[in-house]
């Protein structure tokens, strides 16, 4: 089988040392087995998507010495594959539409017989007043267009009652050696949810793209950061869902600045174009991320 890695930067800020190391990562452990590395823009969020940053990510790419196949997949490009899943979903009775707001979520979990609020990877776990009382089918043959889309966790267990959740890990904990990560249905309703699977104004989400496009691109090992854990589960069901294979992840150590906090977009400081003004070389940026 052919070794396919990838990186999947969103253009919404310069490329720092943070994403350098993912990139670095996922450029070695292709080129250690003879495989393929390749690029994904993530740019379904078009209002914070810059083509400025684009060019600018990958130019800093280039400089570091990784290579990648032409064309360059754009999650921009492929908006009628997440609409034609999300149909798919739906007329399974497997999605809801939700007009909550934020405020209306935080809430409504604050709500004395909720207990503590719960976070999830996407933030407070959603309590479930949008959710149909009863899983049914949908009427309408199409969802609609101007609400959230929430993927109904209980209808999913239904529809994947004997398959394991379960995927192979390389990265933490055991640095290289493959371990199988499980996880119980109890836990994925009591620290996951309802999850959004397309907003209105980007008619997808992260969770849904990155599964159709991971697949689409024949990703075989997904090396991405330590943070992303726990939305693991998250794409695995959506994989078991949409029939779709599951690669194997590698999540690694996040980089972190001096007083320990992880990098963000806006740690312009740490931008790879900065290092490279005051003169680094690309031995010097793997030299600081200890990959040599
Ligand atoms: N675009 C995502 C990010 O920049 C990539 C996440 C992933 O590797 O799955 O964090």
């Amino acid at each position: 089988m052919n070794f396919l890695t990838r990186f999947a930067p969103s253009p919404t800020g310069p490329l720092h040392l943070g994403h350098a190391y993912s990139a670095l990562l996922a450029h070695d452990l292709a080129v250690a087995q003879k495989g393929t590395f390749l690029l994904r823009i993530e740019d379904i969020d078009q209002s914070r998507s810059r083509t400025e940053w684009e060019t600018q990510i990958l130019d800093d790419l280039d400089w570091l010495g990784c290579s990648w196949p032409l064309p360059v997949m754009r999650q921009s490009t492929r908006k009628e594959i997440y609409q034609t899943a999300l149909v798919a979903l739906w007329r399974r009775g497997l999605l809801y539409p939700c007009s909550c707001t934020r405020r209306d979520i935080v809430a409504a979990a604050a709500a004395p017989q909720e207990g503590a609020p719960l976070t999830g990877p996407d933030g407070t776990i959603y309590p479930g007043s949008c959710r149909p009382k009863t899983p049914t089918s949908p009427i309408a043959p199409l969802p609609p267009t101007g609400a959230a889309l929430r993927l109904d966790m209980r209808a999913a267990q239904d529809a994947l009652a004997d398959s394991p959740l379960t995927f192979l890990e390389t990265g933490i904990p055991t640095n290289g050696r493959p371990r199988t990560i499980s996880t119980t249905w109890i836990e994925v309703h009591s620290s996951i949810g309802d999850i959004v699977l397309a907003r209105p104004a980007m008619g997808t989400s992260y969770h849904l793209s990155v599964v159709l496009d991971d697949a689409a691109q024949g990703i075989t090992l997904v090396p991405r950061g330590a943070d992303l854990f726990d939305a693991t589960v998250i794409h695995v069901i959506l994989q078991r869902l949409l029939d779709l294979p599951t690669p194997t992840y590698h999540h690694h150590r996040l980089i972190r600045d001096e007083d320990g906090k992880r990098l963000a977009k806006r740690d312009d400081a740490r931008a790879i174009e900065k290092y490279r003004g005051d003169g680094a070389t690309p031995q010097d940026i793997r030299r600081m991320l200890s990959l040599t």
